[in-house]
């Protein structure tokens, strides 16, 4: 990621922060931009890519590290550009307004959240921007959508998560279709994000008993807009070894590895907050890797004096919790052995508990001791307030938690929804948002969550106008994988005939569908090649071809996903497929926002019920592009039939592999019968007038509802402020 003469070449001070170089005059307000991420989801968030675009791409889209290396002369160029100047100062200027903003949403209808006593948002990972890998997918990228939406909002809120030493791994396919992982190592003091330090000056720095070693972790803040992100690491030098590791990967050891990264990132957070003095008014567990909270909370009721069952009390009126899926995998299970190794007694001691009783809190049935120790039912006990992600998961997870109310009837388990949603002005293309701004006003945005004022000012739009904004976007993304490709297989030693090949990748005028998510079962990428026959037909049509772009990341250790990635690497080399299907190594949120903002379809075939909501599609959805899925997660809520496509029926609670062959017949038979021939449909003009009016009916009617902001409103009035607090 960064080499080693470039950190050489950086001059540390004495807070272990690189020295900023100090700007010309007229660009000095860049240096304050640089430092919160308010910027990447601005009106211009091209600001530093226009200061110099090869060396932005050379510091992976950072801005503290572009400002530091960028080259004089280019500087001095741009600092006497009066074009450029305006735009920093014109981007100063707004940033300034956004931050002293008084009069908010949260200001009119979440007064009772108040800055004094903010929200406490935890996540095992955050994915904001591209030059800060500390997230996996969908998780993380929603909890950057929530931060966002929030500052948006003027939502008090503070975020607490880990900061991975070497993030999550990077992806390279080799020549032969395998995925081979590598990481990269992050340096805190070239991203934007500071010590936090109390008022000497001294670095605040937490202390937890772990593996019956106390474990110091220090913390950075990373500014969002209004919303600050502290960051826990451990990786100090008074640290055992092995303890400066628990900060190292996301998502990358042990299940010993993942114990010890939890209690850092739950008991540690509370930690954080005490010592900064920040009293929130409810903690939001974003899934159950943070659940470890609800202990050093009751621990500290206990230490007023308060008995367990108590503290217990005051614990679940301070927290909600969110579950995000109905996997197993995903909810995470301890062996109560090793959640015994890594405590140790002084942990229940403190509590009044005994062994079986502390590790009873994790279980369902709490005297069955063949049971695991899992965060999600210890979550949900100690929460007020447990949801699912959308309508359908939380059905899915009534019954899949049931057996915590033996009392109660499913439909009386009280677990509710909050749909997820999707950030407008992080994922929406900024040729887009310049229609959205035109036609429907400078506060589009706003006016977005208002679907019937909304729906009537898409229908202003042209025709014409939309297709063309369209038709680009694919171009640039055409462009985008063609340059991909090119850097891609010259890395890995393909043949200088096949690199030459990268120019010619994709048909901007084709119909072009993108399929992007994790290599994981439920997925079901395989479902797509079920008859690679009538597949190729489609592709290989003189008339009407269809084209795909692919991307997505196999878990390191699961063998099967690499072995679907390997087939489809090895399907597309054959020559009537290698221009029209590509496979985009390294799927991060760069090439995601290039896809969703590209493509005319976006395919999503998960095995019901196992999507919990999806997220993806919403953001391609905002950019006029059309869902192709399995009725599932959010589309069971988003399709109305003139919107997008759908496939299966929305009552399927266990999808079989009888249910596979149907949703492969579906897909194969939608393409065929229904997708081809509209976008092929074209008038005089050349424009595919009924399929750019589904374009608008997407835009009209799935931007309102799943959307962060929307989500995050949700959140602050039905789950955070607790019900009975409410006038
Ligand atoms: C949005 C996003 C996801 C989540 O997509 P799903 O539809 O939930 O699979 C994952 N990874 C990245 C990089 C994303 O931007």
């Amino acid at each position: 990621m960064i080499t080693e003469e470039k950190v050489e070449r950086t001059e540390q001070t004495e807070g272990g922060q690189a020295k900023q170089r100090p700007l010309p005059l007229t660009l000095r307000a860049l240096e304050r931009l640089a430092w919160n991420y308010w910027w990447s989801w601005s009106e211009d968030a091209a600001i530093f890519r226009d200061l110099d675009p090869d060396a932005w791409e050379e510091c992976e889209h950072n801005p503290r590290r572009l400002l530091n290396e960028v080259s004089d002369f280019r500087l001095m160029q741009m600092a006497t550009d009066p074009g450029y100047v305006v735009r920093v100062r014109a981007l100063a200027e707004q940033f300034d307004r956004y931050m002293e903003r008084k009069s908010t949403w949260a200001q009119r209808r979440a007064r009772e959240i108040t800055a004094a006593h903010p929200v406490a948002y935890f996540c095992a990972e955050y994915g904001l921007h591209n030059s800060l890998p500390t997230y996996s997918g969908g998780l993380g990228i929603l909890a950057g959508d929530h931060l966002k939406s929030a500052s948006d909002l003027g939502l008090p809120l503070v975020a607490v998560g880990l900061l991975y030493r070497y993030g999550y791994f990077r992806q390279r396919i080799r020549r032969d279709g395998w995925q081979e992982e590598h990481y990269g190592e992050l340096q805190p003091d070239l991203l934007p994000m500071s010590p936090v330090v109390d008022d000497s000056g001294a670095p605040v720095t937490v202390e937890v008993l772990i593996r019956g070693r106390m474990v110091r972790a220090r913390a950075w803040r990373v500014e969002v807009g209004r919303v600050a992100l502290l960051l826990l690491d451990s990786n100090l030098k008074e640290n055992d070894p092995t303890d400066r590791w628990i900060t190292g990967h996301l998502y990358g050891g042990d299940r010993e590895t993942r114990v010890v990264q939890e209690m850092l990132l739950g008991i540690g957070g509370v930690r954080l907050l005490r010592k900064l003095k920040i009293e929130p008014c409810v903690y939001h567990l974003n899934e159950g890797h943070s659940a470890f909270l609800t202990i050093e909370l009751a621990r500290e009721f206990v230490a007023q004096g308060l008995r367990f069952a108590e503290a217990v009390e005051r614990v679940r009126r301070l927290c909600v919790f969110t579950t995000h899926t109905p996997i197993a995998a995903g909810n995470d299970e301890f062996d109560p052995a090793l959640i015994e190794r890594c405590f140790g007694e002084v942990y229940w001691r403190e509590l009044g508990l005994t062994r079986e009783e502390f590790i009873a809190l994790g279980r369902v049935h709490p005297t069955r001791n063949d049971e695991p120790f899992g965060m999600t039912p210890l979550a949900i006990k100690m929460s007020r307030s447990t949801n699912g992600v959308s309508r359908k998961h939380g059905e899915v997870s009534r019954a899949l938690w049931r057996e915590l109310w033996p009392d109660v009837s499913v439909e009386r388990v009280p677990i509710v929804h909050v749909t997820n949603g999707v950030h407008a002005p992080t994922w929406v293309a900024p040729l887009v948002r310049s229609i959205y701004e035109k036609r429907v006003g400078k506060n589009w945005a706003e006016i977005m969550l208002d679907q019937k004022r909304w729906a009537r000012a898409i229908e202003r739009i042209a025709d014409e106008e939309l297709w063309e904004a369209h038709s680009l976007l694919k171009r640039r993304l055409v462009a985008f994988i063609r340059h991909r490709s090119h850097y891609a297989w010259l890395q890995r030693g393909e043949s200088p005939e096949r690199v030459d090949v990268a120019r010619t990748l994709l048909d901007p005028d084709a119909l072009t569908i993108g399929f992007a998510r994790r290599v994981a079962g439920y997925k079901r990428w395989s479902l797509l090649l079920t008859d690679p026959e009538r597949l190729l037909r489609l592709i290989d049509d003189a008339e009407r071809p269809v084209q795909f772009v692919f991307a997505g990341k196999a878990h390191p250790q699961d063998m099967e996903a690499k072995l679907v990635l390997q087939r489809i690497a090895q399907w597309r080399t054959d020559p009537r497929i290698m221009r029209r299907a590509i496979f985009l190594q390294d799927y991060d949120q760069e090439i995601a926002r290039q896809l969703v903002q590209g493509v005319d379809v976006w395919l999503n075939v998960p095995r019901p019920p196992l999507e919990a909501s999806g997220t993806s599609g919403q953001k391609v959805a905002m950019n006029g592009g059309l869902n192709l899925s399995v009725l599932d997660g959010w589309w069971i809520e988003g399709f109305d039939g003139a919107n997008g496509w759908a496939i299966g029926d929305p009552t399927t609670m266990h999808a079989s592999l009888e249910d596979d062959a149907r949703h492969a017949e579906a897909l194969y038979r939608l393409l065929e019968d229904e997708v081809v021939p509209l976008y092929y449909e074209r008038d005089a003009d050349h424009i595919p007038r009924r399929w750019v009016t589904m374009m608008k009916h997407a835009i009209a009617t799935l931007a309102p509802k799943f959307n962060s902001d929307r989500m995050v409103q949700d959140y602050a009035r039905g789950i955070y402020v607790a019900k009975r607090n409410r006038p």
